[in-house]
């Protein structure tokens, strides 16, 4: 039998970069399967679908979402991670050492002593007319990413959604935009009482009721406006718009765990306060997978090294070295 990694981490977005190199300094070799699409998401994770990214500290000039995360990648090699683009398709930590098993090779068990899983989560979008052409370039999934950016500010933006999310979008937008329009296919938002009065006593904010955004248009490099399907009288109605953000949620990166790890009830992994711990010992989460609340890559990085360091100490006290 092959011998066990001392830790195998799933996934390769901020999270799992920052795990493999805390884990990699640490002298634990790490070794990553980064994902082949993992999701829907390239390896590198959510910021390989972005342009610039403009709040990660120590790029004050900001820096492209593939390259910091093509940085990444060098820096966990560097330090020794080795990095498979296989995805895990099957997990099983009913006994010690873990098995995880590749799609490449899905009769062999890979066996790890210790795992992080930082796997991610999938931004909702809608499949409307002209969005593959104005994805990031006026069409996002990210308000606190991406709102602040010059081509959002002083024009109309469109957020699709009707939960917390989208209202919490809508409200930071209303800072840069002219005007938000929150576009809703019921006639009651689903939002908490407070995030809903937030939203109507903005003045900034209009809500678009029982509509959808069917198309999206514009000169080819840059998003000019968006077509508003009326649901109650089937009616087409276009508006300029200078960007459009689904707040529809987030899918976690989680099939592969169900039934054998915690989770809540939208499939998000659950840790214990404060920790990168999971309820089975020894294998722990990282970033957007088991946090909603936040979705940055800081933060997703902050847990990856929280997720490493607490392997390692996982590892001392159960004498693996
Ligand atoms: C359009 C957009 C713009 C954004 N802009 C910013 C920004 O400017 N600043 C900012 O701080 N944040 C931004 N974010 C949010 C940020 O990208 C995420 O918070 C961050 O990437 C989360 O990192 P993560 O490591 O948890 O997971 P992810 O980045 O989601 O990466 C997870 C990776 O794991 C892989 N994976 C999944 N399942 C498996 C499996 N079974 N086996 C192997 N691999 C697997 C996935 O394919 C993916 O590559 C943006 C997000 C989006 C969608």
């Amino acid at each position: 039998m092959q011998n066990a990694q001392k830790v195998i981490i799933i996934g390769s977005g901020p999270a799992g970069h920052t795990a493999a190199i805390y884990a990699a300094r640490a002298g634990l070799t790490p070794v990553m399967y980064e994902g082949f699409m993992a999701g829907g998401v390239a390896a590198g994770g959510q910021l390989t679908t972005t342009t610039e990214v403009e709040n990660f500290p120590g790029f004050p000039d900001g820096i492209t979402g593939p390259e910091l995360m093509d940085r990444m990648r060098t820096q966990s090699q560097k330090y020794g991670t080795t990095i498979h683009t296989e995805t895990i398709e099957r997990v099983d930590f009913s006994s010690r050492p873990f098995k995880v098993f590749s799609q490449n090779d899905p009769a062999t068990a890979i066996l790890a002593q210790s795992v992080i899983i930082a796997t991610g989560a999938t931004a909702k979008t809608l499949p409307i007319q002209g969005f593959g052409e104005y994805w990031q370039k006026g069409i996002s999934a990210c308000a606190v990413c991406d709102g602040s950016l010059p081509i959002f500010k002083n024009v109309p933006l469109f957020v699709v959604g009707g939960g917390d999310s989208a209202c919490e979008e809508a409200t930071y937008l209303s800072r840069f935009a002219s005007r938000v329009y929150l576009v809703h296919r019921r006639d009651k938002l689903r939002a908490s009482t407070i995030m809903q009065d937030r939203v109507l006593s903005n003045n900034k904010i209009e809500i678009l009721w029982n509509s959808e955004v069917s198309a999206a248009s514009g000169d080819g490099k840059k998003l000019g406006s968006v077509t508003i399907h009326h649901l109650l009288n089937g009616g087409n109605e276009n508006r300029d718009a200078g960007g459009l953000f689904f707040a529809i949620g987030h899918k976690p990166n989680t099939d592969v765990f169900k039934g054998l790890l915690d989770m809540d009830a939208d499939g998000y992994l659950l840790t214990k306060p404060g920790t990168a711990q999971t309820n089975v010992e020894g294998v722990f989460a990282a970033g957007d997978v088991q946090d909603k609340r936040y979705r940055q890559a800081i933060t997703a990085a902050g847990s990856g090294c929280m997720a490493a360091l607490e392997a390692e100490r996982w590892l001392a006290v159960n004498g693996i070295h």
